[in-house]
């Protein structure tokens, strides 16, 4: 057995509930969250719950073995930045993690590698594990531009974080392609395989390489068994609690 298959072998899974701008009330959030609590109490993987900010206040979802994470920050520390929120504003909630690099935030939000690059570096800073987003677009794909579009994006992402003494294995690198999100149409297992082989060329061995895009528990397990992920990013399916708590018990 190689060194990288070893230190592997001793990584947690990771497994990320991204709630996206749902649920529309506290109550909803506060009952999907307690039922994910609930159902995952002694499982051995990591579970974090990435609810919109507004939820991650404690007396909404008190303690639990479930970590929170949040979906953003800005890249500034504080000021005249109206409707932003900071990495130590999270730190400050006890959230542990923030996922930086979403498609849906670069898509929307015009967030470039270099934006995403300055969220990692003050996220780490603050102290917070990051689940850093990558991903190509179908077009990307078709027109056979997959590795240099995840090689630009972990290059520029994860630039200057050794040089600056960061923390680089408090990040987890989220492969999402952007086609597989919210669609239905998951990437195919030997294709993900693939890819997580290319992007662990490119990062340091004691970093996590997740899978997500339309993951369900029927799909789920073999991302980690036989595509060698360490954990999955779970968007739609994570807001049902009991598709949610089969999604990590695939993963154990
Ligand atoms: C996501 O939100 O990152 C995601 C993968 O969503 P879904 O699981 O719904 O495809």
């Amino acid at each position: 057995m190689n060194l990288l298959a070893c230190s592997q072998i001793h990584m947690k899974n990771l497994i990320v509930a991204n709630w996206k701008m749902n649920p529309n009330s506290q109550k909803e959030a506060k009952e999907i969250f307690d039922a994910i609590r609930d159902g995952v109490k002694g499982i051995k993987s990591e579970v974090v719950v990435c609810p919109p900010s507004v939820y991650l206040y404690a007396s909404v979802f008190g303690e639990g073995v479930v970590v929170m994470g949040g979906q953003n920050i800005y890249f500034e520390e504080k000021g005249a930045f109206t409707g932003e929120i900071s990495a130590e504003m999270l730190k400050d909630l006890g959230v542990e993690y923030v996922m930086i690099g979403h498609s849906e935030r670069r898509k929307y939000f015009g967030e470039t590698d270099e934006i995403i690059n300055k969220k990692i570096k003050k996220a780490l800073e603050a102290g917070l594990k990051v689940i850093f987003c990558i991903g190509e677009t179908a077009e990307e794909r078709d027109a056979g531009k997959k590795n240099e579009v995840l090689e630009r994006q972990i290059k520029i992402g994860l630039r200057d974080i050794e040089n600056l003494k960061l923390k680089i294995e408090n990040c987890a690198i989220a492969y999402e392609p952007v086609w597989a999100i919210g669609t239905g149409n998951n990437c195919s297992v030997e294709e993900t395989k693939e890819s997580i082989d290319y992007i662990r060329k490119l990062i340091p061995e004691n970093i996590k390489v997740l899978y997500g895009g339309s993951v369900k528990s029927d799909n789920s397990g073999a991302y980690i068994k036989d595509a060698g992920a360490n954990g999955l990013l779970v968007g739609g399916a994570s807001l049902i609690p009991e598709e949610f708590i089969k999604i990590v018990e695939s993963a154990e």
